[in-house]
């Protein structure tokens, strides 16, 4: 269950955004999670739904969007996006991973 710490996490650093920034409140937060993060979107905005209440980011509709693991043959150049060991163009077996680590806070929605 590292959604919870995952959406502790998020909560602080919005908070010291909100902060920082002096928002009124946030409307929604953006987030954008790589599929190696093996995070569960249901149980993080679960999670992120339990702890706001009662903080300044009460009401603040959380979104995850899942970025798909993708892989670039360092042989030939050829990005694929299954979890293939192999290129498909080539054969080759050095590949080095573009997409699926992602774990960033896209956009945040705020009344100022
Ligand atoms: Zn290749």
């Amino acid at each position: 269950m590292h959604e919870v710490s995952l959406a502790e996490s998020i909560v602080n650093a919005l908070l010291d955004m909100k902060e920082e920034q002096g928002w009124k409140s946030v409307v929604e937060v953006r987030l954008r999670i790589g599929a190696l993060r093996q995070v569960f979107p249901e149980i993080l905005s679960f999670a992120f739904e339990a702890i706001t209440p009662g903080t300044a980011l009460e009401g603040a509709r959380l979104v995850v969007e899942d970025v798909p693991l993708s892989f670039r043959c360092e042989e030939c150049g050829t990005v694929w996006d299954e979890d293939a060991a192999l290129c498909p163009a080539c054969g080759s077996m050095h590949r080095e991973t573009v997409a699926g680590m992602e774990l960033d806070i896209e956009s945040v929605e705020v009344e100022e």
